[in-house]
């Protein structure tokens, strides 16, 4: 695939845009994630500036003040934001760069950026997003009620997406979206 171009990948909370993400890397390396800053505390095993820059709430709104954020939202209690920084950096190496983003901020990068590709992941049902919300170990049940109402009306979201992928086999959704991305490749270009 050409490098170059942005592409959105989104859903709901359980709908594996994460490990559709690894997969496309795997796929291949040159296809890289923006890495968000956000206010939320570090999951077991995550790193700073690896999987977020982790900020307290004070940092995160100064960055917002100095208008560091491409976009930003409050998702769960929580504050997560696109930086400029990351976006520049990693187009002005020519990477693919991908944002895996919830759906409000999917959209205020869909309205920026015109010519990026936006993604949207769906569970196979409802009742397979929630039992997959459920198995996550690291979330207590308010998070997990909370995440599913979320989910809920991430969904009502999906119509207004490029592309729409079921994730329900991973590898071939894997292989849809990275079909998707080289169609899109040889038309800009
Ligand atoms: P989590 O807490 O599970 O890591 O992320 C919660 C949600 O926030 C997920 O849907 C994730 O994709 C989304 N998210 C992560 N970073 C950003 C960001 O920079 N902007 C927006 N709008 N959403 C983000």
């Amino acid at each position: 695939m050409k490098q170059g171009g942005i592409y959105i990948l989104s859903g709901p909370s359980g709908c594996g845009k994460n490990t559709v993400y690894e997969g496309l890397r795997a796929l291949d390396p040159d296809i890289v994630q923006t890495v968000s800053a956000t206010t939320r505390k570090p999951r077991l095993g995550e790193r700073n500036g690896v999987d977020y820059f982790f900020l307290t709430g004070p940092e995160f709104k100064q960055r917002i003040d100095d208008g560091e954020f491409v976009e930003y939202v409050t998702y769960g209690g929580n504050c997560y934001g696109t930086l400029k920084s990351e976006v520049r950096r990693l187009t002005d190496l020519g990477k693919t760069v991908v944002l895996v983003i919830e759906v409000r901020g999917a959209l205020n990068i869909k309205r920026m950026f015109p010519q990026a590709v936006a993604i949207f992941i769906e569970p196979p049902s409802m009742e397979e997003l929630i039992r997959r919300i459920n198995k996550r170990g690291d979330n207590n049940d308010a998070e997990i009620e909370l995440r599913m109402n979320i989910a809920k009306e991430e969904m009502t979201f999906r119509d207004k997406y490029d592309y729409r992928v079921v994730n329900d086999d991973l590898d071939t959704c894997i292989k849809d979206i990275y079909q998707i991305m080289q169609k899109e490749s040889d038309q800009h270009d």
